[in-house]
C-alpha cells in the first residue's frame, strides 16, 4: 500500500461567517480559503444561507460598500446534505447544482464538514492494473524492432522467466487465460460426450472451455477450509462415476482469490482414478502450496493476465507443464495448427490463441515486480483483517497452514444480522462509490448449466452459502492506507446502522 495523503481539509470554523462581517473581510476570507464558499450562520449557529464570490459582487453592483456588512444579502436556502447521507447522494447534488463543495448539517442546523468534490469523487475499485517500471522499456524494445507479431523475443523470455518462476520445465504464452483453459483441454483429449470434473465456485471461464470441447460440465463443491474444491466432493463424484461405469476425462481444479485448493488429498484421488488434472491457476499466480507453487500440480496449469488479475498484460494467459511435447502441442495448435511445410496445410484444426510480442513485453515488466505486489495485496488483506478484527458478524476467507495466499482479492462472508447482510453492505459500499462483489456465482447455479450434474461438499451446499453471504472487498496493490481506512470506515458506519 502507498503511504497516507495528506488533504487540507475547508475548515468549518475558518469558514463561518455572520451578517456583521464585512464585504471586505469576506472577500479577503474567500480568497484565502480556496473553498469558493463561505457559510453564514445566524446567532444561534444554524447555517443560514452559503456566500460565494459572485453574491458578493451582487451586492456591491448594488452600492454596497467593502466596508458594510452582510445585512442586505438576500436569504437563501442553502445547498446542504445531512449527515450520514452517501458520497453518491452528495455527488449527485454537486452534479444537479453545479457546485463543488457541500456543507454537511447536523443537528440545530449546524455545518459539521464541508465536502469537497475532489476528494469524495474518486471511486475505489476492486482490483485495477499496477505497472511497474520495466514494462515500457520491453514495449519500446518491440517497437524498435519491429517485432509486433504475435511471436518474437519477448514471447520467449516471458514463457522461459514465468516458468522460471514458478519453478514449470516448459510455457506457451497465449491471447488470454481461457484460451490456456481450452488448449490444456484439448491436449488432454478431452472431446465430444466427454464428461469434466470441474469446481462450481469459480468464473465462468473455468468451465466454458469444456462446452467448447463439446464435452460436459459436472461441478464439484468447495470446502470451508479453503473455499477450493472439496476433496470429499470430489471423491464422492468419482464414486459415483465408478458404480455408473463411466470416468471423465479431466478435472479443472480452480485456485480462487491467490489461494491453492488443496492439493495433496485432491491429487491423490485423481492419480488413484487415473485421470488428468488441468489447474486453473488464474487466480492464484504467486501463490504457493506447501511452497510449491500454485499452477504446477497437474498436468497442465493455467494462469491469466487479464486487467484484474494481480499482473497483467491487459490481457494474456499462460498454459504450463513439466511435459516438453504438450507445451510444443499448444504452441503448435496455437498458431493455427500449421504443418511443417511452405504451402498452408493444415491436418488439424488450430486457433489463433499466441500472445503479441508487444504483451509480452508488458508481461516481463510485471513479473519483476509480482513479488511486490503479492506483498501489498497481503499487506491490504491483513490491514482490513487487523482494523476490523472486533466485528463478529465478518468471516475472512480462511488461510490454512498449508497455503500461501496472495490474497488476490480480500473475501469474507458476512452473517447476516439484523437485516443487514451482503447485499445491503454492498449497497452501502457502492453508495460511498466503493466498488465490491460478491463471491463467484457458482457455476451449478447458473441458468446456462442448470442441466449438469453437481456433487456437494456434504448434506448443505458449501458453495451455496459462501455464494450467499461472500463478498470481495478492493484489494488492488495500488490501494493506498487511506482508501483502506476509507472502506473499514464506511463498514464500521454499515455495523452501526444494522444494529
Ligand atoms: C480470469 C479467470 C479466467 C480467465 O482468464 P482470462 O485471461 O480472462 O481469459 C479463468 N478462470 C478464472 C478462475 C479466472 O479468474
Amino acid at each position: 500500500m502507498t503511504a497516507q495523503r495528506n488533504f487540507s481539509r475547508p475548515d468549518v470554523e475558518l469558514l463561518t461567517i455572520n451578517r456583521q462581517t464585512s464585504v471586505r473581510d469576506a472577500l479577503s476570507l474567500l480568497d484565502r480559503s480556496g473553498a469558493g464558499m463561505l457559510l453564514l450562520v445566524s446567532p444561534d449557529g444554524a447555517l443560514e444561507r452559503t456566500v460565494t464570490d459572485g453574491d458578493l459582487r451582487r451586492l456591491l453592483l448594488k452600492g454596497a460598500s467593502l466596508e458594510g456588512n452582510l445585512q442586505d444579502l438576500p436569504n437563501q436556502a442553502p445547498r446542504v446534505i445531512g449527515e450520514g447521507e452517501s458520497r453518491r447522494a452528495a455527488l449527485d447534488l454537486m452534479n444537479q447544482h453545479g457546485i463543488h463543495h457541500l456543507p454537511v448539517v447536523g443537528a440545530q442546523g449546524k455545518v459539521v464538514a464541508i465536502l469537497e468534490r475532489k476528494e469524495i469523487d474518486a471511486q475505489i475499485l476492486l482490483s485495477t492494473p499496477h505497472m511497474g517500471d520495466s514494462e515500457r522499456q520491453y514495449v519500446e524494445e518491440a517497437f524498435k524492432t519491429n517485432w509486433i507479431a504475435p511471436l518474437g523475443p519477448n514471447v520467449d523470455a516471458f514463457e522461459r522467466e514465468l516458468a522460471e518462476m514458478v519453478g514449470a520445465r516448459h510455457a506457451a504464452a497465449l491471447s488470454s487465460g481461457t484460451a490456456a483453459l481450452h488448449l490444456g483441454l484439448r491436449l488432454l483429449g478431452v472431446g465430444a460426450g466427454d464428461k469434466v470434473f470441474c469446481s462450481t465456485l469459480t468464473f465462468a471461464a473455468s468451465a466454458n472451455p469444456i462446452v467448447y470441447q463439446g464435452a460436459e460440465p459436472v461441478f464439484i463443491d468447495s470446502d470451508r477450509d479453503s473455499w477450493n474444491m472439496s476433496p470429499q466432493a470430489l471423491e464422492q463424484a468419482f464414486e459415483t462415476a465408478r458404480r455408473e461405469g463411466w470416468m471423465p476425462k479431466a478435472v479443472i481444479i480452480v485456485c480462487l482469490y491467490g489461494q491453492s485448493a488443496d492439493m495433496d488429498p485432491l491429487m491423490a484421488l485423481c492419480r488413484h482414478y487415473n485421470v488428468p488434472v488441468l489447474e486453473d491457476a488464474a487466480e492464484s499466480l504467486g501463490a504457493t502450496y506447501k511452497g510449491k507453487a500454485s499452477g504446477t500440480f497437474g498436468r497442465l496449469g493455467a494462469y491469466s493476465f487479464n486487467g484484474n488479475k494481480i499482473i497483467t498484460t491487459s490481457g494474456g494467459g499462460m498454459l504450463v507443464s513439466d511435459d516438453a511435447d504438450l507445451i510444443a502441442k499448444a504452441r503448435f495448435l496455437a498458431t493455427q495448427a500449421r504443418d511443417p511445410a511452405p504451402h498452408y496445410q493444415h491436418s488439424e484444426i488450430g486457433f489463433n490463441y499466441r500472445m503479441s510480442n508487444i504483451l509480452a513485453g508488458v508481461g516481463r515488466g510485471q513479473l519483476q515486480v509480482l513479488r511486490s505486489r503479492v506483498e501489498a495485496r497481503r499487506q491490504v488483506f491483513q490491514a482490513y483483517r487487523e482494523a476490523l478484527s472486533d466485528l463478529d458478524f465478518i468471516t475472512w476467507m480462511p488461510e490454512p497452514t498449508w497455503s500461501y495466499s496472495t490474497h488476490w482479492l480480500t473475501a469474507c462472508t458476512i452473517a447476516p444480522h439484523a437485516g443487514a447482510d451482503r447485499h445491503s453492505l454492498m449497497q452501502h459500499l457502492a453508495g460511498e462509490l466503493i466498488e465490491a462483489r460478491p463471491l463467484w456465482k457458482p457455476m451449478h447455479l447458473q441458468p446456462v448449466f442448470q442441466s449438469c450434474r453437481y456433487f456437494a461438499h456434504g448434506d448443505a451446499s458449501v458453495s451455496d452459502q459462501l455464494f450467499d453471504q461472500g463478498i470481495c472487498l478492493p484489494s488492488g496493490s495500488n490501494m493506498s492506507t487511506v482508501d483502506v481506512e476509507r472502506i473499514v470506515d464506511v463498514i464500521r458506519r454499515f455495523r452501526r446502522r444494522a444494529s
